[in-house]
């Protein structure tokens, strides 16, 4: 029903655009790019999102691409990494699993005469080239802020909120967790309660820490800053398991189309959109641009503190969705109104 509301009973019976994937590439440019994802469980986004908008974006400018995952597994991402500089990759950007392991993938990678880049994650003590990313305190800010909002909005003026963040292994969760805190800390109306990190991002973890976090408190907790979509929807169902859906305030991130029918189920406070495609898009730029010989354009640098240096980047903006501008997900086609209104409102 919610959908329906949202966007109208007749986009619901509508057709979805969706991505299709690319085939091989075959390039112009003298040179060939692989990508690493880190996995397919801690979360959609990899595989659903940046895979077919990077090989999209590869395809478009006629450049010749490998596009692997290295399923959650360090040992296995040196491994592709070394067979694809076997197999002519010049350029290797990978999304590390943890910073030691992918500043091992770049050195190795640079005493190849391979240039490397940081996709989303920034190695530290790495070597990469480039970083493409988000602001990502930015997107601890936007929610901690949109949860400030959600309890605000639902009357409550004071409360216990617990932070779920993301994998310790990653430097992004810092940064995110960073954000969140540099809002509500200054928020005393909102005790701090309880705080942990989920490894790897594990969903399955992050039900099993919630649930020890909410027994603890005995249920009295009314906010919960989830760093993803995923975490998100592991505290619903915990949530849902002691008759309390819809009890706690809770974010996310990637505007996966779980996170997004949660917020119009009313079960998640919000979600942080971040455009993979001008990700992907803003990847196979300076891939290009490093293929080339070419200097790139980027917006700013980053400290990679651990190896003390500014690391020329580039980084987007995130923006906040909560119920009232899903459809800003829809119109920028990240997702189809098709596949959300699925969801049993
Ligand atoms: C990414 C998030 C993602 C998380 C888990 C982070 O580094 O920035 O978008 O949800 O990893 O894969």
């Amino acid at each position: 029903v919610a959908a329906a509301l949202v966007f109208g009973l007749a986009a619901c019976g509508g057709d979805s655009g969706g991505d299709g994937g690319g085939g091989g590439g075959d390039g112009e440019a003298a040179g060939k790019v692989g990508v690493i994802l880190p996995d397919t469980e801690s979360s959609v986004r990899w595989e659903n999102f940046d895979r077919p908008y990077l090989e999209a974006a590869f395809e478009e400018a006629g450049v010749e691409y490998d596009i692997q995952n290295a399923e959650g597994d360090a040992q296995r991402q040196a491994t592709i990494a070394e067979q694809m500089i076997t197999e002519g990759a010049t350029v290797l950007a990978i999304v590390n699993l943890d910073s030691a392991s992918g500043a091992q993938i770049q050195e190795q990678a640079a005493a190849e005469g391979v240039q490397t880049i940081d996709y989303d994650r920034l190695t530290l003590g790495g070597t990469a080239e480039y970083y493409v990313s988000f602001d990502n305190v930015a997107v601890g800010r936007l929610q901690g802020e949109g949860l400030a909002q959600c309890l605000e909005e639902n009357g409550v003026t004071q409360g216990n909120i617990a932070f779920l963040n993301g994998s310790p292994d990653d430097n992004n969760a810092t940064l995110f967790s960073q954000g969140a805190h540099e809002v509500l800390d200054e928020m005393t109306q909102y005790t701090q309660v309880a705080e942990q990190a989920v490894p790897d991002w594990d969903n399955q973890q992050a039900a099993t820490i919630f649930e020890q976090m909410y027994t603890q408190a005995g249920g009295n907790i009314q906010g919960v800053l989830a760093a993803n979509d995923g975490l998100a929807n592991s505290v619903i169902q915990i949530l849902e398991r002691n008759n309390a859906a819809g009890a706690a305030n809770v974010t996310g991130q990637d505007a996966t189309v779980e996170g997004l029918q949660n917020i119009l189920a009313g079960d998640q406070c919000m979600t942080v959109y971040k455009s993979i495609r001008e990700e992907a898009n803003a990847l196979a730029e300076l891939a290009i641009a490093l293929i080339n010989g070419e200097e790139a354009e980027t917006t700013g640098t980053v400290e990679d503190t651990e190896a003390g240096r500014e690391v020329p980047s580039i980084l987007l903006e995130p923006v906040s969705i909560f119920r009232d501008n899903v459809s800003d997900v829809v119109e920028d086609e990240f997702v189809t109104a098709e596949e959300l209104c699925t969801g049993e409102f």
